[in-house]
């Protein structure tokens, strides 16, 4: 556990250091230009991936990037809560979804029920998924998740997330009016790359 404390130190004693100016204007005020939706998967970085600087990103991880579809509730929303947020008070001019390969959280769809039922709050959760696994299964023929179709199920998530951010009238209104731009990524850990949804040509490209 030291290690945690001893990177404390280390940020305090360098990083800091070298961008004090950076971090004393952002004492006061943040003015990020984008809510990046992410995986909360260890090896997704989305400063990292974006090379961005504190301050210009909004973000917002959970289990396989997922954008709950829009609804009034008194529950407790923290994806909802953060897109209202970025919006409203924020006023950010991107949303990224951004997907990655070997995403756990939509592997978790194929475990058997038993295991399942070891995670009952993620189980729930993935039915936000089950569409894109239901798209990925008839696009390919013969589909088996063994059989290296994990991308895509996580690119189908992609584009299902994106849809789902469109049942926010605010997002709907903004993206219609050319106010918001809605990107979908996808993340390629064991390469650095990141492909970019066109959503004319329903294809991800490569970002070079
Ligand atoms: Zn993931």
């Amino acid at each position: 556990m030291e290690f945690l404390f001893d990177g404390v130190k280390e940020f305090s004693k360098n990083d800091f250091e070298k961008n004090k100016e950076l971090f004393r204007k952002l004492g006061t005020v943040q003015k990020p230009h984008t809510l990046f939706i992410g995986c909360s998967d260890s090896r997704v970085v989305p400063g990292l991936i974006t090379k961005s600087l504190p301050g210009d990103l909004f973000v917002v991880r959970n289990i396989a990037n997922v954008v709950p579809y829009y609804r009034a509730s008194s529950e407790y929303l923290s994806t909802t809560s953060a897109i209202e947020y970025a919006l409203i008070i924020l006023d950010v001019k991107n949303i990224i979804v951004c997907g990655h390969s070997n995403c756990g959280g939509c592997k978790a769809l194929y475990l058997n029920d038993e295991e399942l039922d070891k995670i009952p709050h993620t189980k729930k959760w993935l039915e936000l998924v089950k569409n894109a696994k239901i798209k990925a299964e008839s696009i390919v023929k013969d589909f088996d998740i063994k059989n290296d179709y994990e991308w895509l199920v996580e690119e189908e998530n992609i584009i299902e997330q994106m849809n789902n951010l469109l049942t926010y009238p605010l997002v709907e209104e903004r993206f219609s009016n050319g106010q918001l731009n809605i990107l979908g990524w996808y993340y390629e850990i064991e390469t650095g790359t990141v492909y970019n949804y066109n959503q004319k040509e329903k294809i991800f490209e490569k970002i070079e």
